[in-house]
């Protein structure tokens, strides 16, 4: 249910929106070409609690496309479908410290992590699914937001145009024998991943059934076991940050993933889960205002994964 605009957790929302709109770096991303159409001043902020009470401020119905905040949740169906072991033959567990479009595979051959393009693109390949791959991905996605989520065409074509960087990741991997082909097959099916479209109040929705186990506190269905909703947290906890995930442990201290359209999303286990949007991002490719939010959000309420009682 929708918690009135004048709840406590509603006005401390809006006291760290407004401040945080007042910083202006950063810049919106532009290498796929659908993506340089957004509006910088978007800004948005949403909050569900463990019980399914959400909390929206700013632009909380503006819809962008989720990008790399796909990669935990298909890492999920992966885990999910094939067993954490038979996953971690094809890809990594260890943060890369390099930028997301990394040519960095291990000694193995694997990508370093699920969290980068490389290690998400194979992820990808090892879905199943009965229903057909994306089909299957896209019902597990939708479960965790609590409704049915669909492809903004426009980014997902303007992306599998221009994606040729991904493309030759994916054919790297194969190279290295841990992406299922066909390359082209898992190359598509990664692009429209990560062109579904959501708002930030999908994101905290999402993010909560991954804080409270799996388990959908809005809609009070079952997406993943316990332990698969560990695993991603864990996942996110030391890769989902780009090339500052050890600065991110440091002063933030959330579960989290970011993606290039400007969303990020945070987990805060057995408390909140969070969305937050805005599009200039820093240099490691982080929205900047919801890096500022989400630290602010993180010391206000107490919520780093490490504090102490
Ligand atoms: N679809 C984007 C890409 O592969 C996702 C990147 C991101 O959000 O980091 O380039």
């Amino acid at each position: 249910q929708e918690a009135d605009e004048g709840s406590p957790v509603s006005r401390a929302l809006e006291g760290i929106r407004e401040e945080v709109a007042a910083l202006s770096d950063g810049r919106v991303a532009d290498y796929i070409p659908e993506l340089a159409h957004a509006d910088p001043d978007t800004f948005g902020i949403a909050a569900v609690s463990a019980h399914g009470r959400s909390y929206c401020v700013g632009d909380a119905e503006h819809a962008f496309t989720l990008q790399s905040i796909s990669k935990p949740f298909v890492y999920a169906v992966a885990v999910e479908e094939l067993g954490l072991d038979a996953v971690h033959g094809h890809v990594g567990a260890e943060p890369s410290g390099e930028p997301f479009n990394a040519i960095s595979l291990d000694e193995r051959g694997r990508p370093e992590n699920p969290m980068i393009n490389a290690g998400a693109i194979v992820t990808t390949s090892l879905v199943r699914g009965t229903e057909g791959r994306f089909e299957h991905i896209r019902s597990v996605l939708s479960d965790f937001a609590g409704r049915r989520l669909s492809v903004d065409e426009d980014v997902y074509r303007s992306e599998a145009e221009t994606g040729h960087r991904n493309r030759a990741l994916g054919y790297l991997s194969l190279a290295g024998g841990v992406l299922v082909g066909p390359v082209e097959e898992a190359v598509q099916d990664y692009f429209r991943q990560c062109a579904l479209s959501v708002t930030v109040r999908d994101l905290a929705v999402m993010a909560a059934t991954l804080s409270v186990g799996g388990v959908n506190p809005v809609t009070g269905r079952r997406v993943v076991s316990q332990r698969t909703a560990r695993h991603a947290l864990s996942v996110m906890a030391s890769c989902g940050m780009y090339d500052r995930a050890g600065e991110w442990g440091l002063r933030v201290g959330i579960p989290a993933k970011s993606g290039v359209s400007g969303g990020i999303l945070a987990a805060a286990p057995g408390a909140f889960g969070l969305g937050v949007f805005s599009p200039p991002l820093d240099e490691a490719g982080n929205s900047v205002r919801g890096v500022a939010a989400l630290e602010r959000l993180s010391d206000d309420y107490d919520l780093h994964m490490l504090r102490t009682p």
